[in-house]
């Protein structure tokens, strides 16, 4: 997954915000990484265009061979549910349905039909095999996000956005559930993309990017929470 040359206006005129301005950066396949940055920094406005939420004003998103650009509204839809996987911090899980439902909600929505060996899986793969015929309300923060997780990973998607993933959850819980993304990278070679402003939930990444003012400002390979800390801080100071 790809942007190259990204910028996003918003208003116009004398109201015109310039929130990511020529933004040029690569996600491999297989990888990891945080994206970072001060707020105002366009890391919200980032992965609405990166996931096809939004629209960029120039520039092109690739995701594979296909140029968001090219597709119009029914087809980025379908690309978000098929091709896609998100992670919220709110966990978002349908509280009327079980656990299994939930998880292959994506399936459903795409008109496919939920193979029981996929969902016994990813189910294992987040170890939640024995909650899956539960309603999320009887399920921890910890073992909902990773619900969220499985549902994420039911249609085998290019690429998973994580937008805060552990924001609702105390730190020994959000740990576990980050061991959880870096698991799903190293074994099974997803492609996860997790925004943040949490230092230790970065550190958990293969790498970081930092924005600042709405483009590039720099790459950390093998982050450590205490370095990265550092680094937010020189870069809220600009
Ligand atoms: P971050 O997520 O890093 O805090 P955002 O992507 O939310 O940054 O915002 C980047 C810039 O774009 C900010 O200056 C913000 O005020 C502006 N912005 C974001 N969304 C809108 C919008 N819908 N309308 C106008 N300005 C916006």
């Amino acid at each position: 997954m790809e942007l190259r040359s990204v910028s996003k206006t918003y208003g116009q005129g004398a109201a015109e915000v310039s929130a990511l301005h020529e933004l040029t950066v690569d996600f491999e396949r297989g990888s990891f990484t945080a994206v970072m940055g001060p707020s105002g920094a366009g890391k919200s406005t980032f992965l609405h265009c990166a996931a096809g939420l939004d629209r960029p004003t120039s520039g092109s998103v690739w995701l594979g061979g296909t140029d968001l650009a090219t597709l119009d509204e029914a087809q980025l839809t379908m690309l978000r549910r098929e091709r896609v996987g998100f992670i919220f911090q709110a966990y978002n899980l349908l509280g009327s349905l079980t656990v299994a439902e939930n998880i292959t909600l994506p399936l459903l929505l795409a008109g496919r039909s939920a193979d029981p060996g996929r969902l016994e899986h990813v189910a294992r793969r987040v170890g939640l095999s024995d909650r899956l015929r539960n309603r999320p309300a009887q399920l921890s923060g910890g073992q909902q996000q990773r619900v969220a997780v499985a549902r994420a990973l039911i249609t085998k998607p290019e690429v998973i956005f994580a937008d805060e993933p552990t924001g609702a959850l105390d730190s020994r819980t959000g740990r576990q559930v980050l061991a959880l993304l870096r698991e799903i990278v190293d074994r099974d070679g997803n492609t996860v993309v997790m925004v943040t402003h949490d230092p230790v939930a970065a550190s958990f990444a293969q790498r970081v990017v930092f924005l600042a003012d709405g483009t590039f400002a720099e790459v950390m390979e093998a982050p450590t929470a205490a370095r990265v800390a550092a680094r937010m801080t020189r870069l809220e100071e600009w």
